[in-house]
């Protein structure tokens, strides 16, 4: 199963502001951290704001954060949400499979991809910062402490 672009960038997103600390990055520091355009970074924002999973902080100091809900978040409830759950192939597309109503792949289809989700079901967006991408991360970023305020080091 391949994941679309939109959720890869919303997983770095995520990624990316778990080691935020001291200074809140802006979406388009965001962008130019994970070398990827302005405007599709913006549109995964909206929509991780949009789930709770992140907020913008205005005034001094302001930027991107993520909220608790965020930071605990299931990485396969992330997934799911902006995968959805349908059928990993159109059977029922503008030329529906005439095996559509009595297929085994299908179901079995079915079934590896929710084996799929539930192997990232117990994986949360802060434990993807651990060590070795965490401290990758702060290096790119420039931040200056690590996840849940830990120094860099
Ligand atoms: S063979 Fe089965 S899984 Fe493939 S398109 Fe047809 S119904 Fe769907």
């Amino acid at each position: 199963m391949r994941l679309t672009r939109f959720t890869d960038l919303a997983l770095r997103v995520l990624m990316r502001l778990a080691v935020e600390d001291a200074e809140l990055p802006t979406t388009r520091e965001v962008a130019a951290t994970m070398e990827v355009p302005y405007t599709h970074t913006a549109k995964v924002v909206a929509r991780l704001q949009h789930l709770g999973l992140v907020e913008a902080r205005r005034g001094r100091g302001g930027g991107l954060a993520l909220t608790a809900a965020g930071r605990a978040a299931s990485v396969g409830g992330v997934v799911r949400e902006l995968e959805g759950e349908g059928d990993v192939v159109d059977c029922d597309g503008a030329t529906p499979c005439p095996l559509r109503g009595a297929c085994v792949l299908r179901g079995a289809l079915r079934r590896a991809q929710e084996a799929f989700f539930a192997a990232l079901d117990p994986l949360t967006v802060d434990e993807l910062v651990a060590a070795p991408t965490g401290p990758l991360l702060l290096g790119l970023s420039g931040t200056t402490r690590g996840p849940a305020g830990t120094p860099a080091g």
